[in-house]
């Protein structure tokens, strides 16, 4: 119920789906449903999109961890939305500059003729149609408008689970204490502890000295010892000890080390002994006292090697790691991650440890580590019945405030793995409004064809590998039995042992599809390698991760295109030239063919530098 004055500007609109917050969990729901043909509305209450990604907080984007670590073993790096996200980043935007950041986002969703955009839109109240979802209420800031959207279906993608409070959903705050899923690493009995939020900042490098003058409000830290924890271990002993408690120990610093590679100081953290919702004013406060001091503490306190580094940004908006998670259909638990998930209804993956942060966030500074990182399998599987509710007929969700403990989202919560929750539920909602179907009815009967679905788009579900269209299997194809074969593998990416699943073409080669007489062929569907560990992408080892950086040191180099992506192809039809594709930077392409055909050919004339074509799929439908 929502109180309106006179006077007050007030719009209608209607949809299949609603999506409340436009992190990057909401932005992929918004645009895999839209391009699944639902009409969307996306409400989104800051006036750029990305959530924690956004040029307002500037979190790195992180996901499944490969088989060594996330900087040299990429095997299981997202794709789908979120890689074409990236593709388009690193074409546009070279420098990583923030501003052009955000243009990417809001250009890739309105882009979508389906999706209308609410920005400045704050999600403040909600109707129930019995125990359905009718409409929600979003206040505009900018336009001093009322907007009331009715949808088939909402996906609450706040991360703080607007929509719980205001609908009745159940939810949940805090830790569960051991007993009550078996799990080992959370304390013994409940509490409403979380993680807490952040303010980060960021320096550049220049090549003169840069003074810095703290305000009077700022903290004061005089030592590195003000604010550092001092691994348990005494130092003579961490000289000794095995080369993974090293690695944890240090991990776990609150260093502040500057450089393209360093720090994006996460660890300025406060609010998990308090309420992460309605305490986040206040608590801004302390975290900009805190962000201030350290800046001053690096630059005026002793040699930190900052002579030339000014301070560039300070978020003034906290990102949040915890608040209201949902209870769904089911609740995704520790075991299950430490198991792989291996759900029939799996429709995503994680791989990030267990990152549990110190409630008590900057206020353990010494006597505790800022987090805790618990090995996780990686990947391991998330599924459907996490992203919807339990008690709520039409409620979806995706993101941080997913159907998980607190242990097993102390995983799922990297932005990677969010954007996955993101596109399997948008996809899912596009297939419950084409088939009028329920989510429980989804899960039961059309699981299958919702995994089919992710997977053409281009998202891998590990333990399984894609379906080759039957068209495709039974053409003749102008390749080796052996190179056919390992095309129609349905892998799309490296294995952990690295075994490389593409075939390779020299530039200029073809492949071309024959059948025994005229088929309707619709799509042409290729996937290239987007080069995984991204080492002709960047030097810079951080940003290999994911196209983002936090500071600037004078090391940095502009990202590039991938130089194992296809830049230009021509697709011919009984010999007509019937597509050309010029700049293209994406390594999954979908080509609409439309039309009866008996010769297919796609000629591969260019890369963005490699010597040879790589082509883990190319086949048609
Ligand atoms: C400091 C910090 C460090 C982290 N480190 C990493 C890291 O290194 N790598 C990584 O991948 N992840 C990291 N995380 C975790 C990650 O950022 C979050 O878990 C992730 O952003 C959650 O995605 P989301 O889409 O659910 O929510 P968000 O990214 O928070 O997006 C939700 C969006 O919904 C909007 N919204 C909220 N309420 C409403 C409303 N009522 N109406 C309309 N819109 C609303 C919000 O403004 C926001 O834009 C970190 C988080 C923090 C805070």
């Amino acid at each position: 119920m929502i109180i309106r004055t006179e006077g007050q500007a007030h719009k209608e609109l209607h949809a299949d789906l609603c999506v409340v917050g436009g992190g990057l969990s909401g932005m992929f729901a918004a645009i895999a449903a839209a391009r699944g043909g639902a009409r969307v509305v996306l409400m989104q209450d800051r006036p750029v999109l990305g959530g924690n990604c956004s040029s307002e907080i500037r979190m790195w984007i992180r996901g499944a961890m490969g088989s060594k670590d996330h900087k040299t073993h990429m095997e299981n790096r997202e794709t789908g939305l979120i890689s074409e996200l990236e593709e388009e980043n690193i074409y546009f935007n070279p420098n990583l500059n923030y501003s052009v950041w955000d243009g990417v986002m809001w250009n890739m969703v309105k882009s979508e003729p389906n999706i209308t955009l609410l920005l400045n839109c704050s999600c403040a109240g909600a109707d129930m149609d019995g125990e359905n979802i009718k409409c929600v209420h979003g206040w505009q800031l900018t336009t001093y408008t009322w907007f009331t959207v009715y949808a088939k279906y909402f996906s609450d993608c706040s991360g703080d689970s607007i929509l719980a409070p205001l609908t009745g959903a159940r939810y949940r705050v805090g830790r569960e204490g051991n007993d009550e899923y078996g799990e080992t690493i959370g304390p013994k009995v409940s509490d409403r502890k979380t993680m807490g939020m952040s303010c980060l900042l960021q320096a550049r490098e220049t090549d003169h000295k840069v003074e810095f003058k703290a305000p009077p409000w700022a903290n004061v830290y005089l030592e590195d010892s003000d604010f550092d924890y001092v691994p348990a271990l005494a130092k003579d002993d961490f000289e000794h000890c095995s080369k993974e408690a090293k690695k944890q120990a240090s991990a776990l610093k609150r260093a502040h080390k500057l450089g393209t590679n360093g720090t994006n100081f996460w660890w300025i953290e406060l609010g998990g002994e308090d309420d992460s919702i309605h305490d986040t004013e206040r608590l801004r406060d302390e975290l900009l006292k805190i962000a201030y001091g350290i800046w001053d503490h690096i630059k005026n306190r002793g040699d930190h090697g900052a002579d030339n580094w000014e301070l560039e940004w300070v978020g003034f908006l906290p990102g949040k790691r915890e608040s209201r998670r949902y209870v769904g259909r089911y609740v995704l638990t520790q075991n299950d991650v430490q198991a792989e998930g291996r759900f029939d209804d799996m429709v995503a993956y994680g791989g990030w440890p267990m990152d549990d942060h110190n409630p008590a966030g900057f206020k353990a500074i010494t006597a505790e580590p800022p987090s805790l990182l618990h090995p996780t399998p990686s990947p391991y599987g998330i599924p459907l019945r996490s992203l919807y509710s339990g008690d709520i007929p039409n409620l979806f969700f995706a993101g941080r405030n997913l159907s998980a403990t607190h242990a097993a989202m102390s995983s799922t919560r990297v932005m990677a793995t969010c954007a996955l929750l993101g596109q399997a539920v948008g996809s899912a909602v596009a297939m419950c409004v084409a088939e009028n179907i329920t989510p429980d009815e989804l899960v039961e009967k059309r699981i299958t064809a919702l995994q089919k679905r992710l997977r053409d788009d281009g998202c891998w579900l590990p333990f399984s590998v894609r379906e080759i269209p039957e068209l495709s299997k039974n053409a003749t194809l102008s390749l080796s039995d052996e190179d056919k074969a390992l095309l129609f593998n349905g892998q799309e990416r490296p294995d952990a042992d690295w075994t490389i699943n593409y075939i390779t073409l020299p530039v200029g080669g073809e492949i071309t599809y024959t059948f025994d007489k005229p088929e309707r062929v619709n799509v042409l569907r290729m996937v290239f390698d987007p080069d995984f560990k991204h080492e002709t992408v960047t030097p810079n080892k951080k940003i290999r991760v994911f196209a983002q950086k936090s500071s600037t040191g004078l090391d940095f180099v502009p990202v590039k295109v991938a130089a194992t992506l296809v830049k230009n192809f021509d697709v011919y039809a009984d010999g007509e030239k019937i597509y050309s594709a010029d700049e293209c930077h994406r390594s999954l392409v979908k080509v609409n063919i439309g039309q009866e055909v008996k010769q297919l050919r796609v000629v591969f004339n260019e890369t963005w530098g490699a010597d040879e074509v790589r082509v883990f799929s190319c086949d048609v439908e």
